[in-house]
């Protein structure tokens, strides 16, 4: 597809997203970019003023675009007509279109610019900024989330709270707090989140409860993690399909089990060159910047991450093991080319991936026969048998959010016979309700929810009566 002909379809969508036909001018107001330096990238190729869009621009215009299209479906008028329900839904289709009341709407968005400010931040190295968003720069805040924030300020001053929405920079701070400290004006509860914090103050990274959230009001960060996953999935189509799966889980489960990692353990792994190279890029970074000084480092004893100071001492900083495992751990010096998760892996892969891959150890450990860890690609964590028996390990702080996100969608669970969701003992010894709260608010019927100890117990006796 000619330069041309991408633009008029990027301008088509555009409007299809509004709801109502754009002009060029409102295109490039759109995309923050010069309407007359626009002019010049439509022009004809043989034209002497013809310029070429970069990569860098491209997928700027992408993201906006895309950005756009999210928050008009969030937005959508079907999403705004009802109240959430807290009771179960009976016979609901599991594909039917949730209803949210305004301030859980507003939550999802809060939550999706602190997971693209993170994203932005911690990731891509730029800064928080309250400025204006221009051309070409992720740095300030885009027209959408200064609406949120000033949504939000607009509530808070209502409710006779100070506004403390006006500075980017208190909010993200504010964040590593529970939601009841500081949102306790707006409808926390129904979502679970009065003692959740939506960042996590030891990583700085959005929290599992942040993440759901936000994943219903689609953002740039999520964008870019997903254009991470599919160049990563691009790779793998060139093998085999059954090959290809094993190399995804013997990947996944390498980089779950190495939060830090120095180029012999890399090479362990004796991948092909495309994949180790695509690894030691993408999914690591090398460990300096932050740490100049110090010849040493502290490896956790239970994950291999590193224990750092917070803001409640010495901890280990992969969350789920600091929550359930006591301090353990050994100073060692910093090797040469050691590199860390980065921190999009952190998120996706290695937070939820602790609990998953202690799981799959334990119920081998316990002689649990055919087991299969993220089988066919990540169609769920783990499999027993085949097709007969699969396990998705929840990790959400909120039952109240995991409930909604499963009676939207149990995803590819779906393709198992028995299907069970499995949430951490921790989880469950700290909220008795649970796994109560999640089957009533999911409404399903074709999943069973329990602990991980429960789910151990399940497959013992399955497989003591011959099922597994
Ligand atoms: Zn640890």
């Amino acid at each position: 597809m000619d330069q041309y002909s991408w633009l008029v379809r990027k301008k088509a969508e555009l409007s299809a997203a509004l709801g109502k036909p754009v002009t060029w001018d409102d295109f490039a107001r759109h995309i923050d970019i010069e309407p007359r330096a626009l002019k010049n990238y439509r022009l004809p190729e043989s034209s002497s003023n013809h310029r070429t869009l970069s990569k860098t621009i491209r997928g700027l215009i992408e993201l906006r675009v895309e950005i756009q299209s999210a928050a008009s479906q969030s937005t959508s008028p079907k999403q705004h007509d009802g109240q959430l329900s807290s009771h179960p839904s009976g016979g609901k289709e599991a594909n039917a279109p949730l209803s949210f009341n305004g301030d859980q709407l507003l939550l999802f968005r809060l939550a999706g610019l602190l997971v693209r400010h993170c994203a932005f931040t911690l990731e891509a190295d730029t800064v928080v900024s309250g400025i204006s968003n221009f051309a070409g720069s992720n740095l300030g805040l885009l027209g959408e989330e200064r609406r949120t924030l000033s949504e939000l300020s607009r509530l808070a001053l209502r409710s006779g709270r100070p506004d403390v929405f006006a500075e980017i920079h208190q909010v993200v701070y504010l964040a590593t707090t529970p939601c009841g400290q500081w949102l306790d004006f707006m409808d926390i509860n129904s979502l679970g989140l009065g003692d959740l914090p939506l960042i996590d103050p030891q990583t700085m990274t959005p929290t599992e409860a942040c993440s759901a959230l936000a994943s219903n009001c689609k953002d740039a960060s999520t964008l870019y993690e997903e254009a991470l996953f599919r160049e990563f999935l691009g790779i793998l189509e060139e093998f085999p399909r059954k090959k290809s799966h094993m190399i995804y889980t013997k990947v996944r489960e390498f980089v779950i089990r190495h939060p830090m990692v120095t180029p012999i353990d890399l090479n362990k792994l004796s991948f092909a060159p495309k994949v180790a190279n695509f690894i030691h890029d993408h999914f690591y970074e090398p460990y300096c910047s932050d740490h100049v000084g110090s010849q040493t480092i502290k490896i956790c004893n239970h994950c291999g991450s590193e224990v750092k100071s917070g803001p409640y001492g010495l901890a280990c900083s992969l969350r789920a093991c600091a929550e359930s495992q006591s301090e353990s751990y050994n100073e060692t010096d910093v090797k040469d080319g050691l590199r860390r998760a980065s921190l999009g892996i952190q998120r996706f892969w290695i937070n939820p991936g602790f609990d998953e891959v202690r799981l799959f150890d334990a119920l081998k450990e316990a002689g649990v026969d055919q087991l299969e860890l993220f089988p066919e690609r990540d169609m769920t964590d783990i499999s027993v048998g085949g097709y007969e028996i699969g396990i998705d390990l929840k990790s959400h702080g909120s039952p109240e959010v995991l409930g909604h996100a499963l009676k939207d969608s149990i995803k590819g669970l779906s393709g198992f016979k028995s299907k069970i969701i499995c949430i951490p003992d921790r989880l469950v010894r700290r909220n008795e309700g649970y796994l109560q709260t999640v089957k009533e608010i999911s409404g399903r019927r074709d999943i069973l929810v329990m602990s991980v100890s429960q789910t151990k117990h399940h497959l013992l006796e399955l497989r003591a009566g011959g099922g597994c």
